[in-house]
């Protein structure tokens, strides 16, 4: 290599996107550094085989039968899993995707969540579709997060991409609201856009904190004839717990 060249290396070296520190010139990832991957948790064992909430996490003893984090979900949302706990660097790696406008995030996240272990209940073949987001936040951020890492997930998993749902309201965001006040926040805000009659359909989003969007949307999706839904997201977040759900 020339002097130029290994200048130009290293003032163009790319920056990781979770820790701000260089990327090594051996890692051949370019926006997420070989530490910050390594530093992705998955949600710890044992947890709820049907929603993936590790059980100390949700405060319920291995052998308890009622797992507070889904007892309420509809049947058809069947299973839920995530990549990663909403800790650093996974919360700062979702900011960026959903924030700061780094599209290409989606790929090497949806590669992550591709690698999530479902149970042996979870029956193939399943197609994939993403949680839509409202049309002022797809105007005003110019994409959905959510459909990024479900064509990522479908990529890395060679599954078909379905556009299953649409949004029928402007429901508000659900980051600022208690877990109380997000099922009525969404209730009735998706409808099929798609004939999703007898799909196994793997539900696709950012974050999953009370799933109740996630409820909503397996409702409609059932409704509109699918076989059953399950949720995956890049992370899990249990930030957020009012005394309804004590
Ligand atoms: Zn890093
Ligand atoms: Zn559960």
């Amino acid at each position: 290599m020339t002097i130029t060249g290994a200048l130009l290396d290293l003032v163009l070296a790319p920056v990781c996107l979770g820790c701000e520190g260089l990327i090594a010139p051996g890692d051949s990832a370019r926006l997420v550094c070989r530490r910050c991957r390594a530093r992705l948790r998955a949600p710890p064992a044992p947890v709820c085989p049907r929603c993936g909430a590790p059980k100390r996490m949700t405060g319920v003893d291995a052998d308890s039968f009622t797992c507070p984090e889904c007892r309420e979900w509809p049947d058809a949302l069947r299973f839920a899993r995530s990549a990663c706990l909403l800790e650093p660097p996974a919360d700062r790696l979702v900011h960026q995707l959903k924030y700061r406008g780094w599209r290409a995030l989606a790929g090497p996240l949806g590669e992550h969540m591709a690698r999530v272990r479902w149970p042996a209940e979870a029956h193939e073949p399943a197609v994939i579709a993403a949680v839509p987001t409202t049309p002022r936040r797809q105007r005003e951020r110019g994409y959905n997060q959510a459909q990024l890492l479900a064509d990522s997930l479908a990529r890395a998993t060679a599954r078909t991409g379905v556009p299953a749902l649409r949004r029928t309201t402007g429901s508000r965001t659900q980051t600022a609201l208690q877990p109380a006040s997000r099922a009525a926040n969404v209730a009735g805000a998706f409808a099929p856009a798609a004939d999703v009659t007898g799909l196994h359909i793997i539900l696709v989003d950012d974050v999953l904190t009370t799933g109740a969007t996630a409820a909503e949307c397996a409702a409609a999706l059932a409704a509109a004839g699918a076989c059953c839904v399950q949720l995956i997201t890049f992370v899990r977040a249990f930030e957020i717990r009012g005394p309804t759900r004590q």
